[in-house]
C-alpha cells in the first residue's frame, strides 16, 4: 500500500479530537490502490457515522451499507411527531448525498447470519465478502414478558420506539383521542434506548391533550422505581402544567394485555385506555447472539471500548445502542453516542486497514427533553477512555443538567437535531 502514513495519522488524531464537536472536515485521503472493504449493518445513528468518517478519512476504502430500510427516519424527534409538532417528513431523509457525495453504497437487505472465519456476511439475498465488518443493528424490542402477548397486537398497542408506520400510527390515535378518553404508557425496565424518550413523550402528548381535549388522563406505568433521567425537571413540570393529566405510576410495569377490552395488566391493577402505548423490554437483537457476538446470559454484544471492536469475534466492530454497557461504561443508548461510537469506529478500523495507531476515544452525549411544546430542559456529559477501568467515562466537571424548563432549550433541541442530520446524511 502506497500512502502517507504520518500524514494520515495526525489526520486522524486531530479528527479524533474535534470529530464529536464539530462537522466533519476535510483530511487526507489515502491513495492505496487496494485500501479494503468495510461492510456495515444498520443504516442508522451509529451506521451512517462509521460510513461517512471511513469515507472522509479514506475515499479509496469502498464502504457499503446494509439495511432493508430505503429511507433513513430518525427517532430522536420522533416524539415531536406523536405530539403534533412536526410531521414525518421533518424526520425522513434519504441516503442520496452519502451516495453522490462520498461513494457509499447501499443494499436493501437484512443481515442474517455472519462467517467470521471466511469474513462473509450473509443476508436475505446473498452472500459478502468483507475485510472489516462494523455492525450497528440497533435494538430488538422484547414482548416475551408480556403476557398473552401476540404479534398482531402491535395496531392496538405500539410501541413506536423504531420511527416509521407505528410513529404514524401512534401519532394518529393521539390526534383521534376522544374527549374524557385515556392514554396510558407503559416504560421497561432499563437499559433501554433513550432513558428520557418515555418522558419526554409523555409530556408532549400530555402538552397537546392540554390545548386541544377535554377530561382526558394519561397514566404513566413505569417499571422503574423512578424517572431515570432528568426526574427532578420532568417531575416539576408535569406538576405545573398537567397536574389534572398525568398520573405517574412508578414500580407498575405491565405484565400482560387484553386486546379485546384495551386494556394493560399490572401486578396491581388493569388499566382500560383507549390509547396504549407499550414501550417492551430491549436487548440487542436475535441475529447477534445467533453468530456468538454476545456472551451467554448477556443481552448486549460485547466489545473493547476503545475501539468498539468485538471482544469476541476478529475483524467485527459493533456501535450504538446494541452494545453492552458493562463493557462500554454508563453511556446511555442514545442516537448522539452512537454517532460518537460511529466516529471512534470508523476512525479504528481505517487504523487497522492501514496499519496505524488508534487514537483514544473521545464521546459526546447531550440530550434534550421537550417538557411542553414550548420548553426544553436537557442533559450533558463529554466522556473519554479510561485506561484503569479500560472503560469509557464520564469526564469530571464536564456533565450537566439544565437548571431549569426554558423556550431556548427547545430551540437548542430542534437545531442539534438538524445539525446531526446534516453530520450524518449530508
Ligand atoms: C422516541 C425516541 C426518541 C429518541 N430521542 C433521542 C434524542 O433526542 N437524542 C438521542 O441522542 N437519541 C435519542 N433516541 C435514541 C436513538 O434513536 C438511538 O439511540 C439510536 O437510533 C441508536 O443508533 P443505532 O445505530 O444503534 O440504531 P438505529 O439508529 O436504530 O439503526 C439500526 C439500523 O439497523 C438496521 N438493521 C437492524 N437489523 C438489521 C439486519 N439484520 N440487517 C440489516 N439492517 C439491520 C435497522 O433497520 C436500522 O436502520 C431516541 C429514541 C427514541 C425511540
Amino acid at each position: 500500500m502506497i500512502m502517507n502514513r504520518r500524514n494520515l495519522l495526525k489526520k486522524m488524531r486531530n479528527f479524533s479530537l474535534l470529530s464529536s464537536f464539530l462537522p466533519f472536515i476535510e483530511v487526507a485521503s489515502s491513495n492505496a490502490k487496494n485500501a479494503g472493504k468495510v461492510v456495515i449493518v444498520g443504516a442508522g445513528w451509529g451506521g451512517l457515522s462509521a460510513a461517512k468518517t471511513i469515507k472522509r478519512i479514506s475515499p479509496q476504502v469502498e464502504v457499503i451499507i446494509i439495511d432493508p430500510n430505503k429511507k433513513f427516519v430518525s427517532c430522536p424527534m420522533s416524539n415531536w411527531v406523536i405530539g403534533q409538532l412536526k410531521s414525518m417528513d421533518d424526520i425522513t431523509f434519504n441516503f442520496e448525498a452519502l451516495k453522490n457525495n462520498y461513494g457509499i453504497k447501499f443494499i436493501h437487505e437484512t443481515a442474517i447470519n455472519i462467517d467470521p472465519d471466511k469474513k462473509i456476511i450473509i443476508t436475505d439475498k446473498q452472500n459478502i465478502i468483507y475485510d472489516k465488518l462494523i455492525l450497528s443493528p440497533g435494538v430488538q424490542l422484547d414482548y416475551s414478558t408480556i403476557e398473552n402477548w401476540n404479534e398482531n397486537y402491535i395496531q392496538d398497542f405500539p410501541a413506536a420506539w423504531k420511527a416509521g408506520e407505528e410513529t404514524i400510527l401512534l401519532s394518529n390515535k393521539i390526534k383521534n383521542l376522544p374527549n374524557g378518553g385515556v392514554v396510558a404508557i407503559s416504560i421497561p425496565l432499563g437499559p433501554y434506548r433513550c432513558p428520557p424518550g418515555p418522558y419526554e413523550r409523555a409530556s408532549l402528548i400530555a402538552s397537546y391533550l392540554k390545548s386541544n381535549k377535554k377530561n382526558t388522563k394519561l397514566i404513566i406505568l413505569d417499571s422503574n422505581q423512578k424517572i431515570v433521567s432528568k426526574g427532578g425537571l420532568f417531575l416539576e413540570a408535569w406538576e405545573d402544567l398537567y397536574a389534572d393529566i398525568i398520573e405517574y405510576r412508578p414500580n407498575s410495569g405491565v405484565v400482560g394485555v387484553d386486546k379485546n377490552s384495551s386494556t394493560f395488566m399490572t401486578d396491581f391493577e388493569n388499566i382500560k385506555c383507549d390509547v396504549a402505548n407499550l414501550i417492551p423490554s430491549q436487548k440487542a437483537p436475535n441475529f447477534l447472539k445467533e453468530v456468538g457476538l454476545i456472551n451467554k446470559g448477556a443481552n448486549w454484544a460485547a466489545v473493547n471500548s476503545y475501539d468498539f471492536s468485538s471482544s469476541i469475534l476478529d475483524n467485527i466492530f459493533i456501535v450504538g445502542d446494541a452494545t453492552s454497557q458493562s463493557n462500554v461504561g454508563r453511556v446511555p443508548k442514545s442516537g448522539y453516542i452512537a454517532n460518537s461510537m460511529g466516529k471512534v469506529c470508523g476512525l479504528a478500523v481505517v487504523a487497522e486497514l492501514f496499519d496505524l495507531e488508534k487514537v483514544s476515544p473521545s464521546l459526546i452525549n447531550t440530550c434534550y427533553s421537550l417538557v411542553s411544546n414550548e420548553e426544553g430542559i436537557s442533559v450533558s456529559a463529554v466522556y473519554d477512555y479510561n485506561l484503569d477501568e479500560n472503560k469509557i467515562k464520564s469526564i469530571p466537571g464536564a456533565s450537566g443538567l439544565s437548571p431549569a424548563r426554558s423556550s431556548i432549550i427547545k430551540d437548542n433541541a430542534w437545531d442539534w437535531a438538524t445539525n446531526i442530520w446534516e453530520d450524518m446524511l449530508s
